[in-house]
């Protein structure tokens, strides 16, 4: 094979060269560049990187050079799950893409006549699950005497998958003395080192050491929430977001919190060890088509998952360890694009993250939960793109006509804003118009006006949840806020007349505690009321 084109300092063909770069690989990550080599020259490798580093291609760009034009399987890729076969596949197919190998495949799950179709239709690169390549092995379908590559992908989960024993039954089918081996693998556990020992030749090892692993296209941040559900509705309205990632601890977590979501109007859907293949399959597919706006995952369901396009991963629940939350990290901001990744804590999981943070040598930044002003904010962006967009591009003659009709009465941005209001909030209830004179006959001082909240001691609310949930949400000083009596069913209240109007509409259908919140101008106080 004439070899003449470069992959940073690599020598490989122009096919393959052309077809990286076309993938958007510019030049080869630290372990492509330390491993390529000498899987070319033909040793056995040991490649240990974290998540996201690049190993697929580390195996599989040697595999597409070095795969001939024989149409008989001629190298194994086992993978841990059924994902990673696909996604495997997927990436040696394309760096192929000028040599048209026929990779294949193979997981539990598909219809085994149409693989076996597959394997006898001139299959050359072979990726699969375990167990089913044991199936095809013992049916004799797929055949082992020309494998001249044997790759163990993501060996650690393997392991962690309960595949140790399968492996080696593979490992041992394959009777090819000149067999090249090949274990790529986030971490080395014992069990692992035992079937390096036992099973390849002299491996090179090469490792990638943590320092280099940090994920520094990143921007990582941590916020501090008592309400971590309210939090996050917040951060998805005020976020520019592609795909999404959330991560939660359990299982139950995830069900739970995918149920919040859907009810709260977002679609979502969660990712975990109890779904079958097929649903698992399901929501991968809307996830990639973008078809969810988030995916909600626990750990190990995510592991090894290779999603392009994660523009956020959010730890809903701090992870349990720095391994873990390089893991997840690990999802967004890749292949050269960057990505934010935002840490949820309660106050006794600071801790957690420093922790973390000093495991990851980063710091951490801190983010504030986005307030319901931000909240306004971000609307008022989106509905001022939206009226551009239709000025730019769409007829808009006939509504012109209405405006020109109108404006004999009205002043044209008077009625630009009820239009918007219209788009908004829809049509308005047939109310009397607010009166403002309510505002001022409260009962409290001049300047001030005094308000009712329909909660009290009954609901365990306190001056300070008020006090600070206005501030919090209003931008209001304490000082501000005046006379607040807080009774078994309500609470009064005096704030200054001129951000009245405004803290009702913040406190007004908010939760606080739980509870729904109810607020409006408080009716004078009359002569000899008493509380
Ligand atoms: P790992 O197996 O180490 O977790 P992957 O092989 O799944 O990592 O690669 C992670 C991502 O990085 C993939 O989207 C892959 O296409 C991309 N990638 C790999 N190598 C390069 C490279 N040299 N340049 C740019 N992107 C790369
Ligand atoms: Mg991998």
């Amino acid at each position: 094979m004439s070899k003449s084109a470069y992959f940073g300092e690599i020598e490989l063909s122009k096919d393959t060269v052309l077809a990286l770069k076309e993938m958007g690989f510019e030049e080869p990550s630290e372990i492509q560049k330390q491993t390529i080599p000498i899987v070319m020259q033909g040793f056995d490798v040991i490649g240990q990187a974290q998540t996201g580093t690049g190993k697929t291609a580390a195996f599989g760009i040697p595999i597409v050079e070095k795969t001939t034009k024989d149409r008989v399987p001629q190298s194994l890729v086992l993978t841990p799950t059924r994902e990673l076969a696909i996604q495997v596949a997927e990436e040696i197919s394309k760096i192929s893409k000028y040599r048209g190998l026929r990779v294949v495949p193979i997981y539990g799950g598909q219809s085994i006549e149409r693989q076996i179709k597959a394997l006898k239709n001139g299959a050359q690169v072979i990726i699969g699950t375990p167990g089913r390549l044991i199936d095809h092995i013992k049916r004799g379908t797929l055949f082992l005497s020309k494998i001249s590559i044997l790759v163990l992908d993501e060996a650690d989960e393997m392991l962690d998958m309960g595949f140790i024993e399968d492996i080696e039954t593979i490992m041992k089918s394959i009777k090819n003395e000149n067999i090249q081996t090949l274990l790529f693998s986030a971490t080395m556990p014992d069990p692992i080192m035992a079937l390096t020992k036992k099973y390849m030749k002299n491996p090179k090892v090469v490792s990638i050491s943590k320092e280099q692993l940090t994920v520094p296209l990143t921007d990582q941040f941590y916020c501090e929430a008592k309400d971590k559900l309210e939090a996050l509705c917040r951060i998805l309205e005020t976020e520019d977001m592609d795909k999404t990632i959330i991560f939660c601890r359990t299982k139950k977590g995830v069900d739970e919190l995918v149920a919040s979501l859907n009810t709260r109007g977002y679609s979502a859907e969660g990712l975990h060890g109890d779904l079958t293949q097929a649903q698992r399959d399901k929501v991968m597919k809307s996830f990639r088509e973008r078809n969810l706006e988030v995916l909600v995952a626990t750990d190990v369901a995510a592991r090894g998952l290779d999603i392009s396009d994660v523009s956020h991963v959010i730890n809903f629940d701090i992870p349990q360890d720095p391994e873990s939350y390089v893991h997840r990290i690990g999802r967004t901001g890749r292949a050269g694009k960057s990505g934010i990744a935002i840490t949820f804590i309660t106050p006794r999981e600071f801790r957690q993250l420093r922790l973390i943070e000093k495991v990851i040598r980063t710091t951490i930044k801190r983010k504030e939960v986005p307030s319901i002003s931000d909240l306004l904010e971000k609307q008022k962006d989106e509905l001022k793109n939206l009226i551009s967009k239709i000025i730019r591009q769409e007829n808009i003659s006939h509504y012109l006509s209405i405006v020109e009709e109108m404006t004999e009465e009205f002043e044209p941005e008077k009625i630009a804003a009820a239009a918007i209001r219209l788009y908004q909030e829809g049509e308005p209830e047939e109310k009397l118009e607010v009166d403002k004179e309510k505002f001022k006959k409260t009962g409290a001082k001049e300047g001030m006006t005094r308000l009712f909240i329909n909660i009290g001691k009954e609901k365990n609310i306190s001056k300070d949840d008020i006090v600070n949930y206005i501030c919090e949400e209003g931008d209001m000083k304490k000082k501000d806020i005046k006379n607040i009596r807080i009774l078994d069913k309500f609470t009064f209240l005096e704030v200054p007349e001129e951000a009245s109007e405004r803290i009702i509409a913040v406190l007004h259908k908010s939760v606080i505690k739980g509870h729904k919140i109810h607020a409006e101008p408080a009716r004078p106080i009359r002569k000899n009321e008493n509380f």
